[in-house]
């Protein structure tokens, strides 16, 4: 359910058969959800709401609808730029350097730019298209390489060094972003 309220626009309600009382948090897009017992009615989330009003404005940190909007927009725009580009750049590196993969899925998580799968699914990031080029590729290659292997060790990083010869550069570049949308 969705509660549509003045102040902190919508409100994401969900009934959950485990929770014992209600628990307010804050979705990646900045909007308040919250939690509450499977039977609780409508009405009585809505009274829940009233009554935290005050906790809620002063330790979550939730958009207001507007900032809601504008970053639901931003989030659908860098999805619609992401679907053209992300699979078929992905394609264009595994076919150059000889890598094969199962499928590419589209991520928005808020902390990874991309992971590759045990069953060779490659997860990107969506955020990625706010990247320059080269940051972008670079991560699309780190993930390539994480096909042959799935950690971090010396042998990993020469396959990287092989396609991308300043990856140590685009590593460090890549923490001054954020990939949270
Ligand atoms: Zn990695």
């Amino acid at each position: 359910m969705i509660i549509k309220d003045d102040e902190f626009g919508e409100v994401i309600v969900r009934k959950n058969a485990l929770s014992r009382g209600v628990k307010f948090t804050v979705s990646t897009s900045g909007r308040l959800m919250m939690s509450v017992p499977k039977y609780t009615s409508d009405f009585l989330a809505k009274r829940f709401l009233n009554s935290n009003r005050k906790v809620i404005r002063e330790k979550l940190p939730i958009k207001n609808p507007n900032e809601q909007r504008a970053r639901d927009y931003q989030k659908k725009i860098l999805m619609k730029k992401a679907k053209e580009y992300l699979p078929y750049r992905l394609e264009y590196f595994a076919k150059l350097y000889g890598y094969s993969y199962n499928k590419c899925r589209l991520s928005h998580a808020n902390t990874r730019w991309g992971s590759c799968s045990s069953n060779k699914t490659i997860s990107l990031n969506i955020g990625l298209m706010k990247l320059p080029v080269n940051l972008r590729d670079y991560v699309i290659l780190h993930e390539l390489a994480h096909l042959n292997h799935m950690d971090h060790s010396r042998a990993f990083w020469n396959e990287v060094k092989e396609h991308d010869h300043n990856y140590k550069n685009h590593e460090k570049k890549l923490k001054l972003f954020n990939p949270g949308v």
